[in-house]
């Protein structure tokens, strides 16, 4: 078909991702078109396939952050800073659109990312609103979509090695208020928690310790720093990991605890590992994963427990995790966690992998794939 690109469609929860032709798309004036040079794979698209998250419009185009470069804009565009942005640029893009900024939540709560306007590309695009997703040769950027080139020296497997991953960490850090001297527990060591620990360590954190499963995320969380590490499948008993903690901490338990795990029984193990007046925040609980028992006398009000959720990101967060990894890719290897690169078609594979944590990070890469 003359004029058409390939994307990937997540047609329902369960089934299996299908291949589709769709038209090229032209951009909106004050929109663009990128042509994708990679896309991501996250533990999010393996709950979307799960059906996990309310209000997924299937089918979708999955692919939430993504690189590309700029094929064709309509109008002059620039960035935050005011600097035009030209075709041939390589950029990624704050993938939030629609937040409204005059409903209550944006004026009054001032709680941008809980806006009831605010759309999320490859997760609350439909495919058949156009490609609004990375799982596909181009990706229409919508007017008002915020694209940031990418940092001199930094390239597109730097960025993606973080992915998502990177802005939610830096916001969870924020949120948890990560200060100098802290000591910091990070549960999970998928991407979240992973560059939550890097972000903590640049905070000024003394210690971080990450707990996590399986291995080879273990020895990426070593590899960027981590004082120590716990094998969540080795050591299956919660009192054990959370001696573990206490073991660590001079029997007090830590100052600040992420959680980044997904599994609701890592919040009462995680207040567990909270030291009395800590605060503890939880990232990791994206989709609805079920329930848990607390104990509201000793797990929040005698621990004098702060307990902070945190729901997806703003663009300062993406801003300023760039800024900071182009500051630090010296010191954290980012583009290593990238475990392996998929083609377009390799989609349902990609996610095969990522469904039982055989890989760190997949990308997906659209113009390695055979026509
Ligand atoms: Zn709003
Ligand atoms: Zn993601």
């Amino acid at each position: 078909m003359a004029g058409s690109v390939r994307a990937m469609v997540m047609v329902g929860p369960g089934r299996p991702v299908e291949g589709r032709r769709v038209a090229a798309p032209r951009p909106q004036p004050g929109g663009a078109i990128l042509e994708t040079l990679a896309s991501e794979v996250c533990g999010t698209d393996v709950h979307l396939w799960h059906g996990r998250l309310a209000g997924v419009p299937y089918p979708i185009i999955p692919g939430h952050v993504s690189c590309g470069r700029i094929l064709e804009t309509a109008g002059a565009l620039e960035d935050v800073d005011g600097r035009p942005l030209h075709v041939g640029q390589v950029v990624t893009f704050f993938d939030v659109f629609g937040t409204c900024g005059s409903c209550w939540h944006c004026l009054v709560a001032r709680s941008g990312t809980r806006c009831p306007r605010r759309r999320v590309y490859g997760i609350t695009t439909s495919a058949e609103e156009g490609l609004l997703g990375g799982w596909a040769e181009r990706i229409e950027i919508r007017p008002g979509v915020r694209m940031a080139p990418l940092p001199d020296g930094l390239d597109v497997a730097d960025f993606m090695g973080g992915g998502c991953g990177l802005p939610t960490g830096l916001h969870a850090v924020e949120r948890a208020g990560v200060a100098l001297g802290d000591v910091v527990v990070v549960q999970g060591s998928g991407p979240v928690g992973l560059n939550a620990a890097i972000f903590s360590l640049l905070s000024g954190a003394q210690a971080v310790f990450v707990a996590g499963a399986p291995e080879a995320r273990l020895a990426a969380a070593r590899a960027l720093g981590a004082d120590d590490v716990l094998d969540i499948a080795a050591v299956s008993d919660p009192a054990a990991r959370v001696r573990w903690v206490r073991d660590r901490t001079a029997g007090r338990g830590a100052d600040v605890v992420i959680e980044a795990s997904g599994n609701p029984q890592a919040v009462r193990e995680g207040l567990e590992m909270l030291r009395d007046a800590g605060r503890y925040a939880v990232v990791g609980q994206y989709t609805d994963a079920g329930d848990v028992t607390l104990n509201p006398h000793a797990h929040l009000n005698r621990r004098h427990a702060t307990v902070l959720g945190c729901w997806g990101y703003e663009y300062t967060h993406l801003h300023r995790a760039l800024a900071l990894m182009a500051r630090h890719r010296g010191r954290f290897r980012w583009r290593d966690l990238i475990t392996r690169e998929y083609a377009l078609e390799d989609a349902g594979q990609a996610l095969l992998d990522m469904e039982r944590l055989a890989v760190v990070k997949a990308l997906i890469r659209p113009q390695d794939a055979r026509p």
